[in-house]
């Protein structure tokens, strides 16, 4: 018998979306690094993206890129977090370029890269007001970039780049990143050269890119999400890209309870499992069914997206979740299978879990 909950991770439809915003991306002059990070750096995902047309395959773990690099990944490595400085030695040995915001782990790069008889590529990220890594003033990241030009003989300076929408929630824009292309220009007149790479954040600068308001210098993404987890684009950022297919993640979990109950708890509220106080509705006496999944799974079920339209995620704990199917058509038994799309959180936990199987759909 199968065992549930299952997570099933569709390669085909993995690669078809990377295709797809591949070459869109290639419509703007754009670049895509695919970022395996959300699905917990599955290596037949990270070959289908690469086969997608990806220039780079990214992960903020090194341990996900280590695992590429002993298989034989025939692509360059980008490691997307700025490293630790207990990982320099993994870092150097098993991405090729990595984003960085620190003169001193710059000097700890070059040096681990002389050390291993390596030139190794870094992209200095600027940041233009989201508050998470980067270098603050134009000036400072001009600066850097010419001390790693002229100063770090095992670095190669492969470019600049930036995050945005991640801690601050700042909107990628065309007035934010034609800062970072302007820093771009100055960085290429002192060096008087190009620069390969001006990246210009992750899936979130994907909606600007089609609306046409990406400053042209900008030839870099770094996208996981808008490549598997496609429902985000129109969910959050108004965006439809046609053909994209939302079911490269399709999660499966099986009913354990089935009850007719009411919708307020009853009692004296204190708080929940989470300790958070959530708003109950009392909408009466509902159809209800338990599923063996939980928080522990998911993080948090509200990222769940049931595919039965009329089924209502009404809440979890750490192994439970709750559905209403009172408006359902489908005579849910026990037993039964539910199955839901995930959102990026989800899919995140979902994919590291260990409680969680995980099917390969070739
Ligand atoms: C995770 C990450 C990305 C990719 O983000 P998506 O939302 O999956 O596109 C890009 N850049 C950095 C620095 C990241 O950490």
């Amino acid at each position: 018998m199968e065992r549930y909950p299952i997570l099933e991770f569709n390669l085909e439809k993995l690669y078809n979306n990377t295709k797809i915003i591949t070459n869109l991306c290639r419509d703007y002059g754009i670049n895509v690094a695919g970022i395996i990070k959300g699905f917990g750096g599955i290596p037949e995902g990270a070959e289908e993206m690469a086969r997608g047309g990806c220039h780079q395959i990214g992960s903020s773990r090194i341990e996900q890129l280590k695992a590429l690099k002993e298989r034989g990944i025939d692509i360059p490595l980008l490691m997307v977090r700025i490293p630790m400085m207990c990982e320099i030695e993994d870092v150097v040995k098993y991405s090729d370029i990595c984003l960085v915001s620190e003169r001193e782990t710059l000097n700890m790069l070059n040096a681990e890269a002389k050390k291993q008889n390596k030139k190794y590529g870094v992209v200095l990220m600027h940041d233009l007001g989201d508050l998470r890594e980067g270098v603050f003033t134009k000036e400072e990241l001009v600066e850097l970039a010419e001390y790693v030009e002229y100063s770090l003989s095992s670095l190669v300076l492969e470019g600049i780049g930036t995050n945005l929408s991640c801690y601050g929630s700042v909107a990628p824009t065309t007035e934010n990143l034609s800062r970072l292309a302007d820093a771009a220009s100055e960085i290429e007149n002192k060096l008087n050269r190009k620069l390969n790479i001006v990246s210009g954040g992750g899936t979130t600068t994907l909606p600007l890119m089609v609306r046409g308001g990406v400053p042209k210098k900008i030839n870099h993404l770094r996208i996981g999400e808008g490549i598997n987890n496609t429902q985000d684009l129109p969910l959050y950022w108004d965006t439809n890209i046609e053909g994209l297919d939302p079911d490269v993640f399709v999660l499966k979990a099986q009913i354990v309870e089935l009850n007719e109950k009411p919708t307020h708890p009853i009692g004296q509220l204190m708080v929940n499992a989470f300790g958070d106080l959530p708003h109950y509705e009392d909408r009466g006496i509902r159809k209800r069914a338990i599923l063996a999944l939980g928080n522990q799974d998911l993080g948090d079920s509200s990222r769940l997206v049931p595919k039965d339209k009329d089924i209502i995620v009404l809440g979890a704990s750490s192994d439970h979740t709750i559905l209403d199917i009172h408006d359902c058509k489908t005579e849910y038994k026990l037993g039964d299978i539910v199955e839901f799309n995930i959102l990026y959180q989800a899919m995140l936990m979902t994919s590291l879990s260990d409680y969680v199987y995980k099917k390969i759909i070739k």
